[in-house]
């Protein structure tokens, strides 16, 4: 029966990063380093909590399909913009490519990336275009102007990941002109960089900003993410949605997560000052990061090799050999705990 199963399917999908329950550590201590993921390791605000205890006794209604709760959030943390929600930054993807790419159109991607643009896109039956960024992981803004020309949706990961780095804002100004259908930027890990893309919205209406609450909110589990939207695009993104994607425990907790301060702004310090220990402590190269993790030039070892090495010695970090277009020797590491980016610096170096 597996005939029956659509063709992009039966050639492989999201390749996942190694979950904790590998082997733990031989020194007697049993918690794993889980630096695979880039989520925040401290648990949810208590503001985002309470929220979700409050939001489940109401449980057995509906939620509200306008995700109001949150959108009124957004617009209080950010101003007037319009704001749509989705089950994650990749539920947020996956209902852009429903609004507007029909099977056959053209989606391009600036590689190497994270690998959902591609899968989604194939999903909706697009013809996925990958665009190389140069040897130093900069956009290449002639190339992927060229490959937008005719694109329903370019795609653009910015700080990127894999590599960590962010885009200048007069690159992406360029490839906004030059295109002929939207830009997403993913902005997944903006918090953790200077750049501030939001200026553009006010000028560009084939703009579409992507962030989410799984980073810095430490919301990960609850699956949520929003985009800043042209005014044009928002009622139809509405239209192609699931119904009642959103549900009301994570749109109540990510709505409260947004007012604690205190909570997003501990762990960019602890960001900030671990990426440059990162590049001081290793011996192995670490790319400049504007990120919540590091890309660690492993070579000679390939990256296979060394997570699983790494995860013998009770440190999870992420392989790079499924990033299309990325060389087999990086591995990516997330900033995490003191303890656990000791062990990591102690444990890569060791090898
Ligand atoms: N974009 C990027 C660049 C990511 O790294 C991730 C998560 N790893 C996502 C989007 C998806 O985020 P979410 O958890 O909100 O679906």
């Amino acid at each position: 029966m597996e005939r029956l199963v659509r063709s992009c399917y039966k050639q492989g999908g999201y390749v996942f990063a190694k979950k904790a329950g590998a082997p733990a550590h031989g020194e007697g201590d049993m918690r794993v380093a889980r630096l695979a993921s880039n989520e925040n390791p401290e648990p949810p605000s208590p503001a985002a909590i309470a929220a979700a205890q409050a939001a489940i006794l109401g449980a057995n209604r509906y939620p509200d399909e306008r995700v109001d709760v949150l959108v009124s959030a957004l617009r209080a943390h950010y101003g007037e913009y319009t704001f749509v929600t989705g089950v994650g930054m990749d539920g947020v993807i996956e209902t852009l490519m429903r609004t507007l790419v029909d099977p056959g159109e053209t989606v391009a991607v600036s590689t190497p990336t994270f690998s959902f643009y591609g899968l989604a896109g194939q999903a909706q039956g697009a013809k996925v275009i990958p665009v190389p960024r140069r040897a130093d992981f900069s956009v290449d803004t002639g190339a992927l102007v060229r490959a937008g020309k005719d694109a329903k949706i370019v795609m653009l990961c910015t700080p990127n990941n894999p590599t960590g780095n962010a885009t200048p804002v007069k690159d992406i100004q360029k490839v906004l002109e030059g295109i002929g259908g939207v830009l997403f930027l993913d902005n997944a890990y903006i918090e953790f960089s200077g750049i501030d893309y939001l200026p553009l919205l006010r000028k560009y209406e084939n703009l579409v900003i992507g962030r989410t609450f799984s980073k810095v909110h430490s919301l990960a589990g609850l699956r949520i993410g929003y985009a800043f939207v042209p005014a044009w695009l928002q009622p139809f993104y509405l239209r192609a949605g699931t119904p009642f994607t959103v549900n009301s425990v994570s749109a109540a907790a990510a709505a409260a997560a947004l007012t604690d301060k205190g909570h997003a702004a501990r762990y960019i310090t602890q960001v900030t000052a671990w990426r440059k220990r990162f590049s001081d402590a290793l011996t192995y190269p670490v790319l400049p990061s504007d990120a919540n993790f590091v890309l660690v030039d492993v070579a000679p070892h390939t990256s296979d090799e060394v997570v699983e090495k790494l995860a013998t010695r009770g440190v999870l970090v992420r392989s790079c050999r499924s990033f299309t277009g990325l060389d087999d020797h990086y591995i990516r590491v997330s900033i995490g705990e003191d303890w656990e980016n000791e062990r990591f610096v102690r444990e890569l170096n060791a090898l």
